[in-house]
């Protein structure tokens, strides 16, 4: 063992929640807090060029995961990009600011997310946002967060807005942040700051407390396993410079290594569904049969349109919005369709995707997949990547919400306010619309709900997230969703941080 430690509280993985636990742990002077985070310092230039994160995906930044082979999805496998970095996804991604819908907590609440409502959840977002659009009801400014409205011009399309608005759709500047999310068109927010820059959770809560004297963060420091004597975790072995070291705890070690690698860290150490311990001969702590299940992902698909003119290309990759319930059998449940349009082809994704002249894109994003899937171990080799099987498109009602989609995207192209951009449908176009799906879904990047929280045989932690069964150890990050919320879950996952870390010191 190079070296053994003490702390107070130990934070695995600083990405959206881990970092606004490590936040506000060390916030009290005295109490020693260490992260250690797998990945390295978040000082590639490509993370604040707001079109540069493109770039990261598939560098050292970036776990690189990889699907299994989805049957749903032809038999192909899907990369699965995760940030390895300082601030974790928040580092890397595409800076989506999505808050989910009311019904969204409403639904957690029924699962046994005591706690976990839709006000609790705005006034946590109220607190860490600084909107530009100012303080309201819904809406905070001075937080750590700098949430912008779709800051990018060349991306606002008014087509789509009006075209939207002329269907029945409110509009055509809705706030789908604010008192409804859905049924209304608007431009889409982002955590970008004011100066221009990604604002990431290592802009928003570590770069401005790294002076603290009580806060250790590691880079490069990958944890293997968590200690725990006699049901109760005592620290965490961990990797850095081809070394092994342990921290031991005085209090608690929090867990937020992110939906796909949380319930493998809990698995290696003896926490999870027995039989796949046995397979891998890891000695059992406790029998949490729901380690790993429940897995749910975002899924996008492009349809794409010819355009009249050559206009400018965004730098974003998206920014007009339009969130919908394509199921009409169900017309009280969270809306299932997230629809993102792109006027012209974002200058980031111009050598991925040539449409042979001007294009642009609908993205439907699938956002209350009824396909779940698992995360399981590759081996008892802390060091493999997990096995992620999220099932894509396995259930025929997540096909039927795209082809239900693909009708909406071709009666917006079709009103009056979109006529001058459409100049013909490329894609799907001729091609049979579920083979075309199928041939072109991927993931959005957003694993959730593989530790989830309830009472229940399969939940993972309890609402306050302590994981069921051992002391001293919780689980804070997307993985405890009980279901994924409606649209992009940076936000959730920050404000599960930012409960947790309140939990934790007795709020
Ligand atoms: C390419 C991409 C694009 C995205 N776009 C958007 C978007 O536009 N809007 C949006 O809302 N969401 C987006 N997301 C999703 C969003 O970033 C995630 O929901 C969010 O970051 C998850 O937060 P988290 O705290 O659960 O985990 P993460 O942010 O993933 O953080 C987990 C951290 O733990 C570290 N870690 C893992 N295992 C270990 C270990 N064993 N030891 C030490 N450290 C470890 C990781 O390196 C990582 O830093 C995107 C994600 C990606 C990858």
């Amino acid at each position: 063992m190079a070296s053994e430690e003490s702390m107070d509280y130990v934070v695995v993985g600083c990405g959206a929640a881990g970092s606004v636990v490590a936040n506000r742990l060390s916030a009290k002077p005295g109490t020693r807090v260490m992260v250690l985070e797998a990945g390295g310092p978040a000082t590639d230039p490509n993370i604040a060029d707001i079109g540069g994160f493109v770039r990261l995906w598939g560098s050292a930044l970036d776990w690189k995961f990889s699907t299994e082979a989805q049957p749903g999805l032809g038999g192909r496998q899907i990369t699965f990009n995760q940030g390895k970095v300082v601030g974790g996804g928040t580092t890397i991604n595409a800076m989506m600011w999505v808050r989910g819908n009311r019904r969204n907590f409403d639904c957690w609440t029924a699962l046994g997310a005591d706690g976990w409502t839709y006000e609790a959840a705005v006034a946590e977002y109220k607190k860490m946002e600084d909107f530009e659009g100012g303080a309201s009801e819904y809406h905070g400014v001075g937080g750590p967060i700098s949430v912008r409205v779709c800051p990018d011009a060349a991306m606002r399309s008014e087509e789509f807005l009006a075209g939207a608005t002329e269907l029945g759709y409110d509009g055509p500047h809705w706030d789908y942040n604010g008192a409804r999310q859905e049924n209304g068109a608007g431009l889409l927010h982002f955590h970008i700051g004011k100066d221009g820059k990604r604002c990431s959770a290592a802009v928003a809560y570590l770069d401005p407390i790294r002076g603290r004297p009580n806060l250790t963060l590691k880079t490069g420091a990958e944890v293997t396993r968590l200690l725990i004597d006699a049901k109760r975790a005592v620290g965490v072995e961990y990797q850095l410079d081809g070394k092994r070291h342990q921290v031991r705890v005085e209090r608690e070690v929090i867990v937020s290594a992110g939906a796909l690698q949380s319930p493998k860290l809990l698995m290696l150490s003896g926490i999870g569904p027995v039989e796949q311990l046995n397979k891998h001969n890891i000695p059992l702590v406790v029998d949490l049969p729901g380690v790993g299940r429940n897995l749910q992902d975002h899924v996008q698909v492009p349809f794409v349109f010819r355009t009249a003119t050559l206009r400018p290309n965004p730098q974003l990759l998206t920014g007009n919005i339009l969130f919908v319930n394509t199921r009409t059998s169900t017309p009280d449940a969270p809306p299932d369709m997230q629809l993102l349009f792109t006027p012209a082809v974002p200058t980031p994704l111009m050598s991925a995707l040539n449409f042979g002249g001007p294009a642009c894109i609908f993205l439907a994003i699938l956002i209350q997949p009824e396909s779940v899937g698992t995360v399981t171990l590759r081996s008892s080799d802390p060091l493999d990547p997990p096995i992620v099987n999220p099932n894509y498109l396995y259930a025929r009602a997540d096909v039927e919400t795209f082809l239900e989609t693909l009708k909406l995207v071709r009666r917006i192209a079709t009103t009056k306010a979109f006529k001058e951009l459409n100049r013909g449908e490329l894609a799907p176009g001729s091609v049979d619309p579920e083979a075309f799906i199928r041939a072109q879904a991927s993931t959005l990047w957003h694993p959730a709900g593989t530790c989830r929280m309830g009472h229940d045989q399969n939940s993972v932690v309890d609402p306050r997230l302590r994981v069921h069964g051992v002391e001293a150890l919780r689980v804070i990050d997307g993985s405890v969703m009980p279901k994924v919320t409606s649209g992009n879950t940076v936000a959730a996952c920050y404000m599960i941080g930012a409960r947790g870390a309140d939990m934790i010191l007795g709020g």
